[in-house]
């Protein structure tokens, strides 16, 4: 029997009705709930609910100090600036990222320097960092790609070694651990995001966790105007008009109603965490034998966070590239993505020097498809899925 024909080549789609989306947001009830109640209080901004979400996470992560934020951005950003990290300074990070990760470098007045992945978590390689280092060096920024934690025990081997400091970017990863120790409490300092897609969402939100509270103050500091913690409280019955400005910071507070929504999120983490992690199964026990496709793989001493499920097209056995199965998926009636274009094939990155060249991630970028995950994505939504991937690599096989 020959293969069915795909949808974008005139057959008839896998999925007739409402296309499995790339991802669903996780929201129940008790979250709507909890953002109503701050709705009702009156008090919409920072302010006690934020402290409470702020100790929650610190509590959950079992890290010393955690600091909540407007964005992952927003913690990275603040992460350089605490650290002092400006003009002169060179910080080495993957070139597979979010633009975020590499943006905030620039916007320090410091210099990426972009570098290659290893083909295992597919984060920052180790021996590449070797490379890389140089006198102006001054932080690592892993990312801890799809929720796989980095290669952390080498990174902060060499961090310790040369007294640099490791920020890590754990947006993918909250609730990853790495070899028993969970991300937030294994680097100096850690980025977490609460984007919409993200493990836990506050809608958009960050958080910084840290070990050290002089440096959990500064980006307190730095992240509210430079105004002194409980400044918010000036426009309370408890507060006084009197505020003091002790340096020229920035605007990246969480908001009251973003942490209702964060703590209410943040007591079905675990659950949201393994009803991913199902789904990753389901996919990895379906894919086990196709040729064409490569699975991701959990490193062992690794716990993986599943925020996405990356395969890899074998392209050689295929008569057709990354972008046309994406489309043809697309048609199927599945939403595919992809994470992600690296930052030096960007209109914005072609400026960015390499000091080397960067093969594995531009490989990994031409073949890289992300499948729909979400807690809620049913069983026969699943199949779909494996369906139509399985329709396309049998269609277009070499
Ligand atoms: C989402 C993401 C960010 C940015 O997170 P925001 O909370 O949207 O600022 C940073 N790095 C990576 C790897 C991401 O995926």
């Amino acid at each position: 029997m020959s293969a069915a024909l795909p949808a974008l080549e005139g057959g008839t789609p896998v999925r007739d009705g409402a296309p499995v989306p790339f991802f669903q947001a996780a929201l129940s009830e008790a979250d709507i709930a909890a953002v109503t109640a701050v709705l009702r209080g009156g008090w919409l901004t920072l302010g006690p609910v934020t402290a409470e979400f702020e100790s929650a996470c610190a509590a959950w992560l079992g890290t010393p100090h955690a600091v909540a934020l407007s964005s992952c951005t927003a913690a990275l950003f603040l992460a350089l600036r605490a650290a002092e990290i400006g003009p002169g300074h060179e910080v080495i990070v993957p070139a597979l990222t979010f633009p975020a990760t590499v943006h905030v470098i620039r916007h320090v007045g410091a210099e990426p320097v972009l570098a290659d992945i290893e083909l295992d978590s597919f984060g920052l390689d180790p021996g590449e960092v070797e490379a890389l280092l140089g006198p102006r060096t001054r932080a690592l920024m892993p990312v801890d790609y799809a929720g796989h934690p980095s290669r952390l025990t080498e990174l902060l081997e060499i961090c310790r070694r040369r007294g640099i400091v490791c920020v890590e970017d754990a947006a993918h990863a909250f609730g990853a651990a790495h070899d028993g120790q969970r991300i937030g409490t294994v680097s100096d300092i850690t980025a977490f995001s609460f984007y919409a897609t993200k493990c836990i969402t506050t809608g958009e939100g960050g958080l910084l966790a840290c070990r050290d509270a002089d440096f959990a103050q500064r980006v307190r500091l730095l992240g509210y105007h430079g105004m002194q913690r409980d400044a918010w409280k000036r426009y309370t019955d408890q507060g006084s008009w009197y505020y003091e400005i002790e340096l020229p910071g920035y605007k990246c507070n969480m908001t009251d109603v973003q942490a209702a929504l964060g703590l209410s999120q943040l007591q079905r983490a675990e659950a949201l965490r393994d009803a991913r992690a199902r789904v990753a199964s389901m996919y990895t026990e379906a894919f086990a034998t196709e040729r064409d496709l490569l699975l991701p793989v959990t490193r062992s001493g690794a716990l993986h966070a599943w925020h996405l499920y990356v395969v890899r097209l074998r392209t050689e056995g295929l008569r057709v590239g990354r972008d046309h199965f994406a489309g043809a998926l697309r048609a199927e009636g599945i939403v595919p993505s992809v994470h992600f274009i690296p930052y030096h094939q960007q209109p914005a990155g072609r400026s960015l020097e390499l000091r080397r060249p960067l093969p594995r991630t531009e490989q990994f970028a031409a073949q890289c498809l992300s499948l729909p995950l979400y807690p809620s994505m049913s069983d026969s939504d699943v199949a779909d899925v494996v369906e139509a991937v399985r329709k396309l690599l049998r269609y277009y096989a070499r």
